[in-house]
């Protein structure tokens, strides 16, 4: 997790309150080789998460490596389709993979990913990138080269001076200007941002931040941003939801997460950042190593590294319920705002399956 500040960009929250992307009981796994046996074994990568984000509002997913939230974003965009489970953006089914679909997918959801340098055409001109979406839409040539002007000048790029380019010529923060104008440019429903930042230096990082806020209120657009970095999140984000081992553990506001995360998880991830723990609140260290996600704990899949861990974490699994208003954890003995375990029975709504 990195610790920098890279400048506030936090912007009043734009949720209307009205469903853009509903995420019901999803289950992602993979097939990878097993050591010692012919047999494949199975990589529960998603294990049935449900989520809604609201038209306009940003959901972070954060979450360590192979906690999930990369193979999540990637079933929404249908690559793979989910093994079970529901989505639906804009009302419509893309879990359905045929024609109609098919077409519908790029107006309704487009991903900014990482490496810039990676997800543009090297062969290709900006303009070529850029307009390549609009391909689908009906469009004149004349509707589409002002549709393509108009949104590099919106991402802070010259169309005279850049439209002729090939990526290589473009400096690593005009790459993702590049990446963010092919995404906007069909105004799609939702706009996925994996690691929007990552692969940037400092300050094209701020810089770049900032942009996707201001695009955000100027087009009221709706993210849902994958992120492990949370200074990002804390600026970017109305809502986040923690992920571990495929499944989401805790689901708050900004503001309410990262003051009072309730989650053992959550408050470690935050507790490896000095300044996003307050004095009085004890830093939570995760214990041992990530478990395999081929093989995960029963129970409660994070109790090989929680030091609150209780008998029951081992046998019952706990379920996402309400702990304070808009703040949902999976936990038998969440913590109170004092940081430690407020209860030491475990509610009857955290009571899920048992293993
Ligand atoms: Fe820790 Fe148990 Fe809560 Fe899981 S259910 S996070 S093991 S206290």
């Amino acid at each position: 997790m990195a610790a920098r500040n890279i400048g506030s960009v936090n912007s009043p929250h734009q949720s209307s309150g009205e469903p853009l992307l509903v995420v019901t009981n999803l289950v992602q796994e993979f097939s990878v080789p097993k050591r010692g046996s012919l047999r494949n074994a199975t990589v529960s990568a998603v294990a049935d998460v449900s989520f809604v984000v609201d038209r306009g509002e940003t959901l972070a997913i954060v979450g360590e490596t192979g906690s999930g939230k990369t193979s999540l974003a990637r079933t929404l965009l249908g690559a793979p389709p989910p093994k079970k489970g529901g989505i639906t953006i804009d009302g419509h089914d893309v879990t359905k993979r045929n024609r109609a679909t098919r077409k519908a997918q790029s107006r309704l959801v487009q991903m900014i990913f990482q490496d810039p340098s990676s997800a543009l055409d090297p062969t290709w001109s900006v303009q070529r990138i850029v307009s390549e979406p609009l391909q689908k839409l009906g469009l004149s040539r004349q509707e589409r080269d002002d549709r393509v002007a108009d949104t590099l000048r919106r991402v802070g790029l010259n169309p005279e001076r850049h439209s002729r380019r090939r990526p290589s010529e473009l400096s690593g923060g005009q790459q993702q200007r590049v990446a963010i104008a092919r995404a906007l440019v069909g105004r799609p429903a939702l706009t996925v941002l994996d690691e929007p930042v990552t692969a940037l230096d400092a300050a094209t990082q701020s810089q770049v931040v900032e942009l996707l806020a201001e695009l955000k209120n100027e087009f009221g657009l709706t993210y849902l941003l994958i992120a492990h970095d949370l200074a990002v999140v804390q600026q970017l984000a109305d809502r986040v939801a923690t992920m571990y081992l495929g499944k989401i553990c805790e689901e708050a506001s900004v503001a309410t997460l990262f003051s009072t995360p309730a989650h053992p998880y959550t408050a470690a991830l935050l507790s490896a950042i000095p300044s996003f723990t307050p004095d009085e609140r004890p830093r939570l260290r995760l214990l041992g190593e990530p478990p395999s996600p081929i093989d995960p704990p029963t129970g409660c899949r994070f109790r090989t590294r929680c030091a609150f861990a209780q008998e029951v974490c081992a046998t019952v699994e706990p379920r996402l319920r309400e702990v304070a208003p808009g703040q949902n954890v999976a936990c038998h003995f969440p913590l109170g705002a004092d940081g430690t375990p407020s209860t030491t029975v475990p509610a009857p709504e955290s009571l899920g399956t048992v293993a």
